[in-house]
């Protein structure tokens, strides 16, 4: 029999497992040791139960399937960023990225925070990032987004000593068109019985899905949207965006607001700022036009990391500074994104199953 046929264990809710487990006779105690190995310890297979009979071990192992993703190989940047290629049950690669701050300027503690795709490549194509030219494969299952984000968990203690406290849905791939499958890693990542984390420490990063943005608002969801603006006019966001095409910005702006009633939650834009681009001051109006209709917490704006594919520029320090300036004289709450991991083409827009310099295959798993 075909393994990847049989019926995958974690898509059974625990009261499904318990029916099973009803059917076949076994005490209820088991359910809850099973449940733990496959939401808390991370089991690879039915074998590293060891807690269960080795009859019940094949009995589970003759019936389901455990399509756990492990880790392919890491590369580790200078400045501590860790960028993971997770390899799937058939075979796909996918990237997370572990990115630890130490001291915020604001003299909160530090963060450990895992950025996580939602896809096998991305369909959108949006031009300055790499995923973009990558045809896309297909959606990521729930249990593999939570396998990411439980792999840069363990990552994290293991080198840093800490737990993750953030989680960023800024990888591969746009999370709303994997709605369903996000919002269910979601649950499971904020459950008592998988990682207890706090949904506000979780955001959600969309290239502008207008449709979906609203749905999040219908689903009271807690977790924070980021949009990436990246263009404050249609004819700029089409050229560099296509998505823009269908999802204009009007209609991204009714989308947001109509998420914010919803649901209260933080909104930042995220800003790249490309060369001759969109780095002038009427780029800057603009900006500040769109802010001045969406309850946005924070504009984050975003040094260009260049990649293979495209010939953007990043405007000079002074340049920026500029823009930042104009933006926050017009009482916009902006900050500048130092991007990390650039070494290991692991910052922001990077992303692409690349490994260019040497990497250590993990022993964490
Ligand atoms: S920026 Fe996001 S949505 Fe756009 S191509 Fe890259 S991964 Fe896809």
């Amino acid at each position: 029999m075909d393994e990847w046929k049989k019926k995958n264990i974690r898509t059974l809710t625990f009261k499904e497992l318990q029916t099973y487990f009803e059917t076949i006779g076994e005490k209820k105690f088991r359910v809850k040791q099973v449940w733990e190995w496959l939401w808390q310890k991370h089991a690879h297979n039915f074998d590293e139960m060891t807690n269960l009979s080795k009859e019940l071990r094949q009995t589970l192992s003759d019936t389901f399937s455990l399509q756990a993703i492990r880790l392919d190989v890491s590369q580790y940047s200078s400045d501590g960023t860790i960028k993971t290629r997770f390899k799937t049950h058939d075979n796909h690669l996918t990237e997370g990225v572990l990115i630890p701050v130490d001291n915020l300027p604001t003299g909160q503690a530090g963060r450990q925070t895992a950025c996580v795709s939602s896809q096998i490549g991305c369909s959108l194509s949006c031009k300055f990032c790499a995923t973009g030219y990558m045809e896309r494969k297909r959606n990521l299952e729930f249990d593999e987004i939570y396998d990411e984000v439980v792999l840069l968990n363990l990552m994290a203690e293991k080198t840093y000593g800490k737990k993750l406290t953030n989680i960023v849905f800024m990888g591969m791939g746009e999370p709303l068109l994997n709605y369903k499958n996000v919002l269910k890693a979601i649950e499971r990542i904020t459950a008592n019985d998988g990682l207890a984390m706090s949904a506000r420490r979780i955001t959600v990063s969309t290239a502008g899905v207008a449709k979906m943005i609203k749905q999040l608002g219908d689903d009271g969801v807690r977790f924070n949207l980021a949009l990436s603006l990246h263009a404050a006019n249609d004819a700029k966001r089409n050229e560099i965006m296509p998505i823009n095409e269908t999802n204009n910005i009007a209609a991204l702006i009714e989308a947001l607001n109509y998420f914010h009633q919803k649901t209260g939650n933080d909104i930042t834009f995220e800003y790249i700022l490309f060369k001759g681009v969109n780095d002038s001051m009427q780029d800057a109006d603009d900006l500040i036009k769109i802010y001045k209709q969406v309850p946005v917490h924070l504009v984050n704006i975003i040094e260009y990391n260049p990649i293979d594919a495209a010939d953007f520029t990043k405007p000079d320090k002074d340049a920026t500074q500029k823009f930042m300036d104009y933006l926050a004289n017009h009482r916009v709450n902006v900050r500048l994104r130092i991007s990390r991991g650039k070494d290991i083409d692991a910052a922001c827009g990077q992303l692409a199953n690349k490994v260019s310099i040497p990497v250590a295959t993990s022993q964490l798993v």
